[in-house]
């Protein structure tokens, strides 16, 4: 288990107020000052060693993708930071906690980011369902200019930097980068053809890193406690700590600050209570939030949850929104659901993903029930390939990849439906092996 010395984030169950004087008392904002001493090529520096991969799903190393801003801003061309949370990947609920109980660490992390970038500001993009979060980051921001932390001459340290928060409407896609600077242009919530990137064209044109509030949350504490230390926590490649959000079957769902690379099985155990009904009541596991393809029980029962060790299961640690789900799902149905939300959120510029998102949730509808030929299990599964990889923004895989998980993993599963449903009703259960 993590160490308690070793957390980050020490009122993320709101036992504390998260006021100014609360998180000052906690470490917050002490002495921000002789961070920013440090200037803005050893800040990035220090990042880069510590090896601090985004948390918003993609992995990312954030120290590298500060290194792309332009080191000679101009006042007709400025920077700018955008701090992105708009979380509303299914299963993902860990920057709400950060947000409504430790909106200081985040917002002390955004002035660090922001000044290592040479940002002229910041804005931070919060869910618009997220009420009484952006409520208690508008006062908290309040809060942090009122103190002289923010604004001009944040924390005196000559440098300007003003914090906007800007509530979204409660689109999915606005949580892809691009989208979310179309969003925040008040354009529609589209996603941009990459390139240009957002490092060079973002916000209204200017260089903009936008990133994830883990992410921006966890900087103060790794420039007070060294690179070596955040480095040392993890596994190579995977540093860090990390929070996962652990829904579904388990005895107590829960949000967790761990280590990164923690097995499976101890954060369940540890945290969770373990699964319902038992170890061998385990049917799969969508490891990283709804977009990433499920591990069945045998497989992710003993693996590190990692960036590195879940790609190799061909899944992915997205943002450690791990759904645990027993034998009493019924696993074609929940992937069909996921399909829907998938078809419902696509914005519909590209037609792979406009016209492929539709198209797979009819056919997940019908092997729900069995109501297909058995050719056309590798018929979804082409649809799938056709759709990966073959559109704007990442929506299309992440429709595509929960597909691709359950043909893989639970083929036979479909097939028996598709049997049944043709009139040979003795067919069995085809779930794989229950763990151990
Ligand atoms: Fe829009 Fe889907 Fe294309 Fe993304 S992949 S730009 S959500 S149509």
């Amino acid at each position: 288990m993590l160490a308690d010395l070793d957390r980050i984030f020490t009122n993320l169950y709101g036992f504390r107020p998260w006021r100014l004087e609360a998180a000052r008392a906690r470490g917050d904002w002490v002495d921000t000052r002789a961070l920013l001493d440090l200037g803005p090529d050893r800040i990035v520096e220090i990042v880069k060693d510590s090896g601090l991969r985004g948390r918003g799903g993609a992995g990312f190393p954030t120290g590298t993708k500060w290194g792309f801003m332009p080191k000679n801003p101009t006042p007709e061309r400025p920077n700018f930071l955008i701090v992105n949370a708009d979380e509303s990947e299914p299963g993902s609920c860990k920057d709400r906690e950060i947000i409504r109980h430790e909106p200081h660490k985040l917002l002390e992390g955004t002035l660090l980011a922001g000044f290592a970038i040479r940002a002229r500001a910041a804005y931070i993009y919060i869910r618009g369902e997220y009420v009484r979060e952006a409520q208690v980051l508008e006062q908290a921001v309040a809060e942090a200019y009122a103190a002289g932390l923010l604004g001009r001459n944040a924390c005196g340290s000559g440098f300007d930097f003003d914090v906007f928060v800007h509530r979204g409407a409660g689109a999915y896609i606005c949580g892809e980068e691009s989208a979310l600077i179309e969003s925040l242009e008040g354009k529609k919530g589209q996603p941009r053809l990459k390139p240009p990137f957002p490092a060079n064209v973002g916000l209204w044109g200017c260089p903009t890193t936008v990133n994830n509030v883990e992410s921006i949350a966890v900087v103060p504490a790794i420039l007070r406690r060294g690179a070596d230390w955040f480095a040392s926590i993890g596994r190579p490649g995977n540093t860090g700590t990390k929070l996962f959000q652990i829904s579904g079957h388990v005895n107590r769902p829960c949000v967790v600050e761990e280590a990164m690379g923690i097995p499976f099985r101890q954060l369940i155990e540890e945290h969770c209570g373990g699964v319902r009904g038992g170890w061998g009541n385990l049917l799969a596991v969508i490891p990283g939030g709804s977009s990433v393809p499920l591990v069945p029980a045998h497989e992710i029962i003993d693996a590190p949850l990692d960036f590195d060790s879940l790609k190799a299961l061909k899944s992915g640690l997205g943002t450690a929104a791990v759904i645990v789900m027993d034998r009493s799902t019924d696993i074609v149905k929940a992937i069909a659901r996921i399909s829907y939300f998938y078809k419902h959120e696509s914005c519909g510029q590209c037609t792979p993903c406009r016209e492929g998102t539709g198209w797979m949730w009819r056919v997940m509808e019908r092997l729900v029930t069995g109501d297909a030929e058995p050719h056309e299990i590798d018929l979804l599964l082409e649809v799938t390939t056709q759709v990966e990889g073959h559109t704007i923004c990442a929506l299309g895989d992440a429709a595509a990849w929960p597909i691709q998980g359950l043909i893989r993993h639970f083929r036979p599963e479909i097939e028996r439906r598709i049997a049944r449903r043709r009139g040979f009703v003795s067919v069995p259960e085809a779930l794989p092996q229950a763990a151990e």
